[in-house]
Order: structure tokens, then C-alpha cells, then sequence
């Protein structure tokens, strides 16, 4: 699988595709390699796609439990003990949409407020998390308060709400480590061995180097609710958020 038939980092939105397999990668579970796929398979906070397989010739489903990484190929998990297609099947290939695309408005969240957060505290995020409509980021941030729930949560909204756009680039790599806003985001800790970095840039607000999906303005993302803080030490603090409408 080349990176152009890795649909979920290009083209966000293609919730379908039509494919062939290419094999088994054997293990536990055992993984179904295909020649193109729309399923992003986790990392960066992002749970990895579920959905559907349906074979052309038969009209038999499988269902896609979950998806991952291995090697440069992106491998789907089969739900239950069935017998898999096989090598040069054609299949119909469906994610989840309802629960992928959620996931986006959840990811493009979570970075609205890692912009807020470092450009009016100044607090740089260290890690974070997202189920479907709901999330955590984790900052290094001291003064982070009860006191200050609904100002961030007012700030994100007032930014989600001017509808900005949101831009994935892909930059080589000497040029994306000679921008701040990367450098901040702990760019630096990329293994040398790659040659470019993907950035999710929501324009005029946050940029960050980013595996994720994410919507491509602000406004679909709606509005959020700031459902609590908690003290990770005297310096950590981790927030989290809902989708509204979630
Ligand atoms: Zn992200």
C-alpha cells in the first residue's frame, strides 16, 4: 500500500473505497492487508476505525473491529472467527462514518484548545486522549484552576464559532523543525528516520505535527463543554472536554 491509498491521511472524508486483498499478516490477531483502504488505523490519541467489509462476488460482510499499523501497511482486525476473503478478493470498504467523524470534530476540539491554552497561559500540552465526543488534553500548566473553566471553555467556543480553517500539510523535514509553533509541540522527539512531517494547522490558532483526522473548518466542530480539570501533580493538569452535542 502506497501512502496515497492510505485514504484517511490524505482525504479525511472518504468513508468508502473499493479494494483487493493482498494477504494475511499472520498474528495475534491476524491482520487483512488490502491494496487501499479508508480506515485510519489509531495513534495520536485517535482510536483507530471501525466498519465493514463487503465482498463483490458473494455479497458476504465481515465486520472491521479495529485497525493498526504494521510496517508501512495498515492492517484490519476481523471481528469473530469466520473465515477471512482471500488474496485478490474485491471488496467494498465502509467505516463507521457516525463514529469517525465524531472523532474528527473531537480531534479538531482538542486542538482548539491546545491553541487557547498555550497562546493565553502559555501552558505546552504533553499528551491526550479522545473517545467519540469526548476528550482529555494534558498540560503543563501550574495555574490551571477551577476559576478558569469557563474562560477556556468561552475562548475554544469563540474560536471553534469564527470558523477557521483547518489545513493538512506535508512539510520536509528541516523545514518543519525550524518552525516554533512545531518545536514546542515536542517535534523534536520524531525518530531521525523520517524524511516529513504531517501537520494539522488550524489557520491562525494551532500547529502541530499530527498523524490524526480531523474536519476541515472550525464550524463543523460545533461547540464544546469543559467537563472538568484534575491535578496531575503540582504542575500537570489534565483537562477534559465534550462535544455539546454529543
Ligand atoms: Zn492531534
Amino acid at each position: 500500500m502506497t501512502a496515497e491509498d492510505q485514504l484517511s491521511f490524505t482525504d479525511a472524508y472518504a468513508r468508502s473505497t473499493v479494494a483487493r486483498v493482498r494477504g494475511i499478516e499472520q498474528g495475534d490477531p491476524p491482520l487483512l492487508i488490502l491494496d487501499r483502504t479508508v480506515f485510519y488505523p489509531g495513534g495520536g490519541g485517535q482510536p483507530a476505525d471501525r466498519g465493514t467489509l463487503l465482498r463483490a462476488s458473494d455479497g458476504r460482510t465481515w465486520t472491521v473491529s479495529s485497525a493498526r499499523k504494521v510496517g508501512g501497511e495498515i492492517g484490519h482486525v476481523l471481528d469473530g472467527d469466520a473465515e477471512a476473503p482471500v488474496e485478490g478478493d474485491e471488496l467494498q470498504v465502509d467505516i463507521d462514518w457516525a463514529r469517525r467523524y465524531e472523532l474528527m470534530r473531537t480531534h479538531t476540539a482538542l486542538h482548539a484548545l491546545c491553541g487557547v491554552v498555550w497562546r493565553d497561559y502559555g501552558a505546552q500540552v504533553t499528551g491526550g486522549n479522545m473517545e467519540p465526543g469526548l476528550g482529555r488534553m494534558d498540560f503543563e500548566f501550574e495555574r490551571m484552576g477551577g476559576e478558569l473553566v469557563d474562560e477556556i471553555e468561552a475562548k475554544v467556543n469563540a474560536e471553534l464559532a469564527s470558523a477557521r480553517e483547518v489545513r493538512v500539510n506535508v512539510l520536509p523535514r528541516d523545514e518543519a523543525f525550524a518552525i516554533p509553533d512545531l518545536i514546542r509541540t515536542k517535534i523534536n522527539l520524531l525518530p531521525p528516520g523520517i524524511e516529513t512531517v504531517r501537520t494539522i494547522e488550524i489557520v491562525g490558532l494551532d500547529l502541530q505535527a499530527d498523524g490524526g483526522t480531523h474536519v476541515s473548518n472550525t464550524r463543523e466542530v460545533g461547540r464544546i463543554r469543559v467537563t472538568g480539570y484534575e491535578s496531575k501533580g503540582r504542575i500537570n493538569k489534565r483537562i477534559r472536554i465534550t462535544l455539546e452535542d454529543a
